[in-house]
């Protein structure tokens, strides 16, 4: 079975990760998607509500998986048979990031590999930091995020 997993804070999810899970969903045939539960920052929504929020947004995928961890992700990695890390690309700025990541856990390994897809250009000015702004400040965050996070904002 070719596993594989988008791993990310989802603090909360936005569309943009949504659009990956969907593209590195039909890639795969299993997709996990793993909640860090250690975030350094203190997170706006816990880890139970990340993960409730990322279930949601993602029931019309029969083959993705929601997953919260704190330890290594290789070590999750290793321990689940997952053989792929899937990251988004908004820009050059995360490509550089990414790439450090990536050949760290290459060299550390050599049986994993990191793919990216890059992210839909309607997208890119999405990010989890930029609907925490929104809500901190009473703006509308409807148009960033999947319905259920905006009902959830909502009935709050
Ligand atoms: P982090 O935990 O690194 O803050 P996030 O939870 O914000 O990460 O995002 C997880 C993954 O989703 C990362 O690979 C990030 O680059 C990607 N991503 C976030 N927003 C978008 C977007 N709008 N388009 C494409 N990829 C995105």
């Amino acid at each position: 079975m070719r596993r594989a997993i988008c791993p990310g804070s989802f603090d909360p999810v936005t569309l943009g990760h949504v659009d990956i899970f969907e593209r590195a969903a039909a890639a795969f045939d299993e997709l996990y998607i793993g909640v860090f539960s250690n975030v350094r920052k203190k997170p706006m929504f816990s880890v139970e509500e990340r993960s409730r929020l990322l279930a949601e947004a993602t029931k019309h995928l029969p083959n993705v998986k929601i997953v919260a961890f704190d330890g290594l992700l290789a070590n999750y990695m290793l321990q689940h048979d997952i053989g792929f890390i899937v990251r988004g690309l908004r820009s050059v700025t995360d490509y550089e990031y990414e790439q450090g990541q990536a050949q760290l856990i290459k060299a550390m390994h050599p049986q994993l590999d990191t793919m990216f897809l890059l992210g839909r250009p309607e997208y890119n000015s999405y990010s989890s930091s930029v609907v925490r702004e929104l809500l901190n400040f009473g703006g509308d965050i409807a148009p960033l995020v999947p319905q259920c996070v905006a009902d959830f904002i909502k009935n709050r």
